[in-house]
């Protein structure tokens, strides 16, 4: 009974301080170390501009992640949430986008319905991340690439394909999640028909000079599902069908483009981050 006693005892008095050590470090920030955090004297990196673990060199900036890494994070332009396409137009006129928005997500219009056609974003891009989900139709019809067929387009003529590959066979680098008419992807990480899929795709534009002259070539990395499908891939040029792409356009900054292959292809939660690769020089 004693021993009871003692315990009881020690357990009520351990609350309090317990309790009281949780109210006191809420919401406090960690206390941080005295500058300077690096090193002002050690050897240079190649380049000569940082020093191994340099002091001055900038800290990188701050972004809050989304909850899941499908959310969009703090520094993210939500292309589209579900409710309007208020951030696309019409490819052709630019005229308002006519794609049907119904329990939040956008769907391809069927044939001979509303103008019909491709759409854009306003804005125009260069060196992006880009999250896009989308879904095949659930009601399987057609073949190859008359499956679900539709695409992303990076400044507005670098597609990597949307199709219904799962159990649909159809031409290596026309398969969902290709870079068109160029590489098909590395493995084939389909989901089902009407299933929701992600595309997460970092893309850098192509840099010309003065002159005209490309510098670089556009580049991609690709993960459909979470899986790696390109790594740092180069483009040819702008996609092109039946034809090798080549670099025919100037052109550093251009919208996102989805296709209107008249397939009922639907899209949600579409968000961009504009990169900037420099920032790491
Ligand atoms: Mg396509």
């Amino acid at each position: 009974m004693m021993r009871l006693l003692f315990l009881l005892s020690a357990l009520s008095l351990s609350l309090p301080a317990s309790g009281l050590a949780d109210e006191k470090g809420k919401g406090k920030k960690p206390a941080q170390p005295k500058t300077p955090t690096g090193y002002t004297d050690t050897p240079y990196l190649p380049g000569g501009k940082w020093r191994v673990h340099d002091d001055a060199r900038p800290r990188p900036e701050v972004v809050t992640p989304g909850e899941t890494a499908a959310s969009a994070p703090s520094d993210a332009i939500v292309l589209f949430d579900g409710s309007n396409l208020d951030e696309w137009v019409m490819e052709k006129d630019g005229s308002p986008a006519d794609w049907i928005v119904k329990d939040g997500f956008m769907e391809v219009p069927p044939r001979g319905q509303g103008a019909g056609g491709y759409i854009k974003t306003k804005r125009e891009f260069g060196d992006v991340q880009l999250h896009v989900e989308f879904a095949t139709p659930e009601k399987v019809e057609g073949n190859s690439q008359g499956r679900g067929n539709s695409g992303v387009f990076l400044l507005g003529g670098y597609e990597i394909q949307v199709l219904d590959s799962y159990e649909n066979k159809s031409y290596a680098d026309g398969q969902a999640s290709a870079i068109y008419g160029y590489k098909p992807p590395l493995v084939n990480a389909s989901r089902p028909p009407g299933k929701w899929q992600t595309y997460d795709i970092i893309f850098e534009a192509p840099k010309w000079d003065a002159e005209g002259n490309l510098l670089k070539r556009a580049h991609v990395t690709v993960l459909h599902n979470g899986v790696l499908t390109h790594h740092h891939q180069d483009f040819l040029g702008p996609s092109g069908h039946k034809r090798v792409a080549n670099y025919n356009q100037i052109r550093e900054k251009g919208p996102i483009k989805l296709q209107n292959h008249s397939n009922p292809t639907r899209f949600r939660n579409i968000w961009v981050r504009e990169l900037d690769l420099s920032a790491n020089e």
